[in-house]
Formats: C-alpha cells, structure tokens, sequence
C-alpha cells in the first residue's frame, strides 16, 4: 500500500500556537467544555472591532476586487503604506518598494524563499514568532537562535549576536515590539542592530506588526530608520493587530535602503508574488483608509480608554504574584510570557504541561518551547480578553500550579 509522505522540507518546520494544543482544545470544545482560549492573537472574538470606515473600504470594493490585481497589489494601498513610513520619518519610499501580501505571515515565506539558500544562516530572536524558525527551515536555510534577554527587559543581545555571525550569515530578523515577550527594544538595541547588519553585510528583516501597539513610556523605533541608506532593511507590517482585522489578511514588506544593490534581490521577491498572482484583494481595500493620514492619530483608536495597557499590566501582576512565577511586564503588543520554576513545579516537558492545564482548567496557552525558546520553563498567554476574564484564568493557573506543586 502506498503511502503519502511530507516532504523532508517539512521536517523542522513547527507552528506550535495552531499544533497539538489546539487540537485538544478543539476535543474539549467537542466535548461540551467551554474552553478559554489564550493561544491567538487574533482580536475580533475578544470584541476588538475595526473602525467601520475599514471594513466599509472593503464592501465597497467588493465589487472591484473580483479581478486579479497587480501581484504586488494595487497602486492607492502601496502608495498609502510608503506614505505611512515618510510620515514615520523613513525618506523616500516609494509605492514601488512596496509588496502587500496575505498577511506578514505569507510575506515572511514569501521573502525568505526569494533571499535564503540552503545553508545560509539567518539570526532569528529566542523566542520569536515562530513562523520565522519556520520559514527559514523551509528555504533549507539555518536558523541561528541569539538570546532576548530576559534581565534586559527581553531586548536582544548584542553581543551574543555579534558573536554568532559567521561567513554564512546572511540576514538578521528582529521583531519589535515582539511576540511573544511584549519587549519593545530601545533604541539603542535597534541601533546596534542595524549596526551589526551594516558591518557584516547582512539583510535586516524587521518584522514591526505590532508597531502601534506600545504602551506607557514605551517608544517604538524603526529599524528601517536606524538602518539608513547603507543598510538593506524588509520592514514587515500589516492591519492584522492595531488595525484589528486579522482576517483579511492585509500585510506588507517595505525595502528600503540601497535598492540599487538589492535589486536581482527584489527581482525574485517579484518573481514569487507573480506566481503567487495577487494577495487576496478585497483585504488590500481596507489599506488606504486604515493608514490614511486623516484617520485618528493610532493611539486613539488603538486602544481606547487603555483597555489593553491595563490588561497587559494586571496579567503580569497577577502572574508575579504566583509563587514561583515571574513576568516581565510587557511594554508592547499583546502577551505575557512568564517564567515558571520548574523545579517547584516538576515541569520537564512543556507542552505537557500546557496540555494538562488545558484539560485541567479549560484554559489555552502555549508552551514557551513553541517560540523556540530553549528551556521548558516559559509560556505566552494573550491578553485581549477584558481584565476580569483574564484575572480568572490566571486564578485557575495559580491554582492549577498549586496542585502539583513538588517543592
Ligand atoms: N509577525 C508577528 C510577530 C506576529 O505576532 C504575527 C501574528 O500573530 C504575524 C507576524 C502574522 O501576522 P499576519 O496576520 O499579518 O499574517
């Protein structure tokens, strides 16, 4: 009998927030249990709605968008994207160094496949969102894991950067403000970065989809500025989280600095997004409006009345004041992502662990090892649903933990 096998491509390639996990919170749910679900960042199903003039752009272009559009997409949302980054102060982009795509998450594929050879080493944080480990063990490339330091406040570390540069590397990724640690990266770190880039000759990928989402004293520095004119910078974004419509998967890439030098580099990225003929149309509609420079300055409609600062701050004071827990607060984006004592808690495998306070308590987060964080003693919990909601999931975690306390 024949059997259909994946690739071997597929080997190393995980996205554990949608793996196993979920399955068995799906069983549950199949089950009659009411499961809590902490494990996605996606923020409709936690009432955060768009504002109505975005999701009018699309109906309206409904209409329009039954044809294939240019594979880089249309002209007015390219043209509203390099607007969005001269007013951020990033000189000189242009609608033609634009690329939207289905989503960040295509386009980090996407670009990838079009830079990295097999071999080829590609620095991505520890954590990170692993769909970047992913995507890089799918080209054949190296992912070479450097620490975010978590005594640091999660910012990266230059120095174990710097160190893990050898003759192969040939990119550096950052994700600031970064799932799933909620650091935002001072401006020297992104400046050191940039720096480490220009002195080796790397590619800067900078995936900025949290960009608005700061909080408190908390700015957000962009590494296509910090790179400057000598730095090839891709600068990731998209509506998915502060624009809040995850699912019409409206994201870009931004090239800046010397594209003359990059272009055979963004020839290819072209050839792919020819063949992948167009990113979903109707999702491109909602660009122009959303990055319009009448809208709301992003504060305002990003997060009204503070809710989301103040869930972010209440989870990780409930979450330090767990014995044998601690969180670093989060200055962006939208996750914890505690330490737990595994000694106290006799924790060796994580996932396990997850599974189990899944079944035990119906509530769903993801183990830290899912980032590719390398020690069993990490987990991300999001926090978009409201402050009560999230103190009583981190009531039934406390509890959980006490239960099986060893120590
Ligand atoms: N990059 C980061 C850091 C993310 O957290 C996410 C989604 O959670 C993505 C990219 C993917 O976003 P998109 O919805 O644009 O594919």
């Amino acid at each position: 009998m024949t059997t259909y096998r994946q690739s071997h491509r597929l080997r190393d390639v995980r996205y554990d927030v949608r793996g196993p996990i979920l399955t068995e919170a799906m069983r549950l749910e199949a089950e009659g249990h009411d499961v809590l679900r902490l494990n996605l960042g996606n923020m409709r199903p936690f009432g955060l709605q768009a504002r109505p003039e975005i999701v009018e752009a699309v109906a309206t272009g409904l209409d329009d968008a039954q044809a294939y559009s240019d594979s880089r997409g249309i002209r007015p949302a390219r043209e509203a994207v390099a607007d969005h980054y001269r007013r951020l102060g990033v000189d000189g982009v242009s609608g033609d160094d634009v690329f939207l795509g289905n989503g960040v998450s295509e386009l980090i594929t996407l670009t990838l496949q079009a830079l990295v050879n097999p071999g080829d080493e590609i620095l991505v944080p520890a954590p990170d969102y692993p769909t970047w480990t992913g995507a890089v063990n799918l080209t054949g490339g190296v992912p070479v894991h450097y620490l975010a330091d978590e005594s640091d406040g999660w910012n990266p570390s230059l120095e174990d950067i710097e160190s893990k540069v050898t003759d192969r590397t040939t990119a550096l990724v950052m994700i600031n403000p970064n799932n799933p640690t909620g650091a935002v990266y001072s401006e020297q770190t992104v400046a050191g970065m940039a720096d480490i880039a220009r002195r080796h000759g790397l590619v800067l990928l900078s995936d900025e989809i949290y960009e608005e989402l700061v909080f408190g004293d908390a700015r957000h520095h962009h590494a296509a500025r910090a790179a400057g004119d000598d730095v090839l910078c891709l600068t990731f974004g998209g509506l998915s989280k502060a624009y809040r419509v995850c699912g019409y998967r409206a994201g870009w890439v931004v090239a800046t600095g010397p594209l003359d030098d990059a272009a055979d580099l963004l020839e290819g990225i072209t050839l792919l997004s020819n063949m992948r003929v167009c990113p979903n149309v109707t999702g491109q509609y909602a660009i122009p409006v959303a990055l319009s420079a009448d809208s709301p300055l992003p504060g305002d409609v990003v997060d009204p009345d503070g809710r989301l600062e103040r869930q972010l701050e209440l989870t990780a004071e409930a979450l330090n004041a767990i014995p044998g827990v601690s969180c670093v607060p989060p200055r962006g984006a939208l996750y914890c992502f505690p330490r737990i004592d595994r000694a106290m808690y006799g924790i060796d495998d994580d996932e396990e662990f997850v599974l189990d306070l899944l079944r035990s308590k119906h509530v769903l987060v993801t183990h830290g090892t899912g980032f590719n964080w390398p020690e069993p003693d990490h987990f991300r919990i999001v926090c978009l649903p409201d402050a009560e909601v999230l103190g009583r999931a981190v009531e039934s975690i406390a509890d959980y933990l006490a239960a099986r306390r060893t120590t």
